[in-house]
């Protein structure tokens, strides 16, 4: 596929966004033609209650290359994501919020990766966002980390070029927030490698951003346990499962060893100390291979970081399960087996979270790539003419 031949469906989710819609597909026209003769503009309306799609509409009908799509009533942002996959035709989508919080110049930066990559996608950097919306966002990464192994610096940047066919080629369920996520996952699962380029972010002047409403905070929620519970978040259950009875396994092995010690040893029964610290330590060794070969399935070399990262995490998870059974027996004043149950779950947390992601983490391949120089310099000129509001 030639450079100049790409054909491109640029669209936009937009709801009540009458106040920068205009000024949003024009802003995108002028960079896309200058990118490609074959294109479209497509304006998913979902729902406005304002003149979004009256707006649209006038537009469309001046426009040989706009078209628009209408949702009545409003469906959410996946929902409207997904009528603008539908509705376009070319071969990469290219999608985008229609509330000027992007520069539409550095399309052009992700269009420099195509067709070596199917998948192009921005990270906001720096994020112009208030903090709470940026700590969502974190604990919304990790938690597709650590439940779908997702691994991309930014799953919520709306700055994506994508292979038209592949992408309407997904089973996707979900059609609220929780879409895009869901869409990486999928694809991560198919090995489609990702590049990863960062682009500029404002702050939203016109309209009210609806990202971080309430509504559709719990509906992520839900679409994300749904996907949890379907054959997607497969692996992470059985790794959990596998986890928790290799946990009962090496608890087993710690008990055993330190009764058989002390009732065969007099030594081990003089010194009760050293038999536990003995014991102990021959349930994470075997905690560490079973994890090692048999949970998490690490295919990699043994290495000395991992042994280190290993005993780092036990000892992390030992000291919280001592602190916070003693901070649930002093402030709530449950009964203690309630606190150690409650103590063993937090550690359990601390223990599954970091194994997987940090002590058998096993993601690298899946790393972003770096820039070249060629790249590096294309970027930085376009990056360095955009306007700054
Ligand atoms: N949007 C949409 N349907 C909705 C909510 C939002 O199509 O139900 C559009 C909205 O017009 C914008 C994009 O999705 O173009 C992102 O929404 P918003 O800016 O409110 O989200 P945030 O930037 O706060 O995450
Ligand atoms: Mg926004």
């Amino acid at each position: 596929m030639n450079k100049q031949t790409i054909s491109l469906s640029i669209f936009f989710p937009a709801y009540n966004e009458e106040a920068n819609i205009r000024n949003s597909v024009e802003a995108a026209e002028a960079v896309v033609s200058t990118l490609t003769s074959t294109y479209e503009i497509i304006i998913v309306d979902d729902g406005s209650k304002d003149d979004t799609g009256a707006i649209a509409d006038e537009m469309a009908a001046k426009n040989k290359h706009i078209k628009v799509v209408h949702h009545n009533p409003n469906k959410g942002y996946g929902a409207a994501l997904w009528s603008g996959i539908q509705a376009a035709q070319y071969d990469y989508i290219f999608f985008t919020d229609a509330d000027l919080q992007f520069d539409f110049s550095e399309l052009a930066i992700l269009m420099h990766f195509v067709p070596d990559y199917k998948i192009v996608l921005g990270y906001r950097s720096p994020r112009r966002d208030n903090f709470l919306r940026i700590m969502n966002a974190a604990l919304w990464n990790f938690l597709n980390r650590l439940l779908f192994g997702l691994k991309v610096k930014d799953i919520d940047c709306a700055f994506k070029l994508m292979d038209r066919k592949l992408v309407a080629s997904l089973p996707l369920k979900t059609r609220g927030a929780m879409m895009s996520a869901e869409m990486l996952i999928r694809l991560q699962r198919k090995k489609i490698p990702f590049k990863e380029i960062p682009v500029s972010h404002y702050a939203r002047v016109e309209g009210v951003a609806t990202g971080a409403h309430p509504k559709v905070i719990i509906r992520a929620f839900k679409e994300l346990f749904a996907l949890f519970q379907s054959r997607l978040g497969a692996l992470p259950r059985e790794q959990m499962v596998r986890f928790t009875i290799v946990g009962i396994i090496n608890t087993l092995i710690d008990l055993g060893l330190y009764v058989y010690f002390i009732s065969r040893y007099h030594f081990f029964a003089d010194h009760l100390i050293v038999a536990k610290i003995i014991s102990f330590l021959a349930g994470t060794v075997s905690s560490f291979l079973f994890n090692r070969y048999w949970t998490f399935k690490k295919k990699t070399k043994l290495g000395i970081t991992e042994i280190v990262r290993f005993y780092l995490t036990v000892a992390g998870g030992l000291a919280l399960d001592l602190i916070s059974l003693s901070l649930f027996l002093s402030l709530f004043h449950i009964h203690p087996i309630w606190a150690a149950c409650m103590a063993t779950l937090v550690a359990f947390i601390w223990n599954f979270t970091l194994m997987k992601l940090w002590v058998y983490s096993e993601l690298t391949s899946l790393a972003p790539t770096r820039l070249n120089k060629i790249q590096l310099k294309a970027f930085s000129t376009i990056r360095s003419k955009r306007k700054y509001s």
